[in-house]
């Protein structure tokens, strides 16, 4: 086993691995993706099951990974999902504390029938986006009528143990900003942890801007108006800012990737459904894992290239600078 780390310039050391299992997804939201889809990345250009599975496995023993979330995209599309999981699951820690733990970033469509089986593949948590309370507004932002099947799934995961099961929500001006107080009350009556996530330069449309977006200020000004909301301490590296809702127990999520960066705290690293390495959700350059791995490189040459790929992480997302110019590659296709 290695003692290498994914260590950057900055001191971060990354253990936190997103892994997108693809970039198609069967919603279109409005800040993700165009009505008509993207074009999706050829087969043969996305990796394999095995392939997946080799580099999270050199991840969690070579690198020192400890937590693998898979996201996309949609991940519940990847046929192989139950199999990568359990793979993950049966890998051991450098620490020999034990596996992994695992968690997934999900539009919910499916996992009503799905919940259990993932669950017992060794799944451990979920996230589930979810916008809004009202199903018309649904699918006027994600183009499609499938809020129930959403809200099935999140009852299906907290029934199979998938907890605690977090919901992110983004506000969008003009379509659920006015929603947020009741989309946090529908959540603590089930049990789910609601976080809001700002808006983020991220779709593929390019359509992103500053001043349509809800900030964190804001949507903690439209809470308070029906809420009582105690700052919490203790975020570590999480990206949400933790408010105690009334007299508590339950708590509610503030994402501010835009107005409020936690880039400075940041243990994240993700691969990409065709194999390369993004140091950041906003980098411009990748590392391409692939071409190694289709090469022929050993186990600790990849790792010394996924390594390497650490270095060039930059101390800041940038999106506050004038200079910043967004990605070529839009959210779905990087993993959120
Ligand atoms: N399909 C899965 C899902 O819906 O959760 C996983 C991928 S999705 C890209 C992950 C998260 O990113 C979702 O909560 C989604 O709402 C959020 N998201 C997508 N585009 C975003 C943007 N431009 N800004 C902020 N969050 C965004």
């Amino acid at each position: 086993m290695g003692t290498m780390e994914l260590i950057d310039q900055h001191g971060r050391v990354a253990t936190d691995l997103r892994v997108s299992l693809t970039d198609r997804c069967n919603l279109r939201c409005q800040y993700c993706m165009p009505a008509e889809g993207l074009d999706w990345m050829p087969t043969e250009e996305t990796l394999s099951d095995d392939e997946l599975i080799r580099l999270i496995r050199i991840g969690v023993e070579q690198l020192g990974v400890t937590d693998v979330r898979f996201t996309g995209g949609e991940p519940l599309l990847r046929r192989g999902l139950p199999a990568i999981i359990a793979a993950t699951k049966a890998l051991s820690l450098r620490d020999e504390s034990g596996a992994p733990r695992t968690a997934m970033t999900s539009n919910g469509l499916g996992l009503k029938r799905t919940a259990q089986a993932l669950a017992d593949a060794g799944l451990d948590r979920v996230n589930i986006s979810l916008d809004t309370t009202d199903p018309e507004v649904f699918a006027r932002i994600t183009r499609r009528d499938r809020w129930q099947d959403v809200v099935d799934g999140l009852q299906a995961a907290q029934d199979a143990g998938l907890g605690p099961v977090k919901v992110n929500a983004v506000l969008l001006r003009g379509h659920n900003d006015t929603e947020g107080a009741a989309l946090l009350r529908w959540c603590m009556e089930r049990g789910y942890e609601l976080r809001f996530i700002e808006q983020m330069p991220l779709d593929a449309q390019h359509g992103w801007n500053r001043e349509a977006m809800i900030t964190a200020e804001e949507t903690l000004a439209l809470l308070s108006e029906e809420f009582i909301l105690t700052p919490q301490s203790g975020r570590g590296s999480a990206p949400a800012e933790k408010f105690l809702v009334d007299d508590g127990p339950h708590t509610v999520g503030i994402i501010g990737s835009v107005t409020r960066p936690f880039c400075g705290d940041c243990n994240r690293v993700r691969l990409t459904a065709d194999g390369q390495i993004m140091n950041c959700l906003f980098a411009r350059e990748e590392s391409d894992l692939r071409a190694s791995l289709r090469g022929g490189a050993s186990d600790a040459e990849i790792a010394t290239r996924w390594a390497a790929a650490m270095m060039t992480k930059l101390p800041g997302h940038g999106i506050n600078d004038p200079s910043f110019l967004q990605s070529d590659r839009p959210m779905s296709a990087i993993g959120g």
